[in-house]
């Protein structure tokens, strides 16, 4: 916890508090620990509104989205890439001077077409599930509350957040999978709750219902290093 406050302040956020028992309580008090790092600046934004208005703001200079259309292949070129696309109806080619790719869990299939390496961007599927509280007790917490993560998980733990309709959910888990597949694995109800019952007692079991999932593109396999980012000058290739 001291290295992730001394981090934080590192990093500029100036307003991180360390607080101990009696501050949390006057805070949170439902949520059980000895000591915690408050974040006051730590916010949650509408992600959806937000995207919206990168696209509008895009549009307004004149930038043109299309959609349901991917990508099938690039041909380098001397002066760009040679992208061939594909719709519904139909497979079409155009010239790019640059191409940016960020096509999220496919996007090391996207560097295999643009002819970079392997095994250095060959992507894991890390799952997170996510159960929601469906009773009243969603309110007792005023903020996000995570644990303190440990080391050799590669997510934070599973933590408590709250979405902008006042709703509380539990997650995301980690876990390897080698198919996309965004089924909520029910069972795991039992390991949700016990990951959480330490510092927010108040939860129990049949306050869980299943809510979402997502799958992490991740560089790492299970075991291996934290690796967050490839940072490389491709321009040999
Ligand atoms: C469980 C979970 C918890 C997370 N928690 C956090 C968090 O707390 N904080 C945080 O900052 N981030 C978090 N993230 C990560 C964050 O959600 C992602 O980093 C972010 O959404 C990635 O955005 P992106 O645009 O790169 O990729 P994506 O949102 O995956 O978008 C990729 C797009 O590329 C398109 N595409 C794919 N292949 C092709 C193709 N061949 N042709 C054309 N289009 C293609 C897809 O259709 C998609 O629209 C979490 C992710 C998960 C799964």
């Amino acid at each position: 916890m001291k290295d992730l406050f001394e981090r934080g302040l590192k990093n500029g956020v100036e307003d991180l508090r360390l607080l101990f028992k009696d501050e949390i309580k006057k805070l949170e008090p439902y949520v059980e620990a000895e000591k915690a790092i408050n974040s006051p600046s730590t916010g949650i934004l509408d992600s959806h509104s937000f995207m919206q208005n990168l696209v509008w703001q895009f549009k307004d200079q004149n930038g043109q989205i299309v959609y349901n259309t991917e990508l099938v292949g690039i041909e380098k070129r001397i002066d760009g890439f040679e992208i061939t696309v594909k719709d519904k109806r139909e497979v079409s080619k155009f010239l790019t001077r640059i191409l940016i790719n960020f096509a999220g869990l496919n996007s090391d299939k996207i560097a295999f077409l643009a002819g970079l390496v392997k095994e250095e961007y060959e992507l894991k599927f890390c799952k997170g599930d996510y159960f929601r509280v469906h009773n009243n007790k969603a309110r007792f917490i005023n903020r996000l509350i995570y644990p303190v993560p440990k080391e050799e998980r590669i997510g934070l733990g599973i933590h408590a957040t709250l979405d902008l309709t006042g709703g509380l959910r539990l997650g995301p888990d980690d876990e390897y999978v080698d198919k996309i597949d965004y089924n909520v694995v029910r069972s795991k109800k039992k390991i949700f709750y016990e990951s959480v019952k330490k510092f927010l007692p108040f939860i129990e079991q049949e306050d869980l219902a299943p809510d979402m999932s997502g799958i992490r593109p991740s560089l790492q396999g299970p075991g291996e290093d934290f690796r967050d980012f490839i940072i490389k000058d491709e321009i040999e290739r």
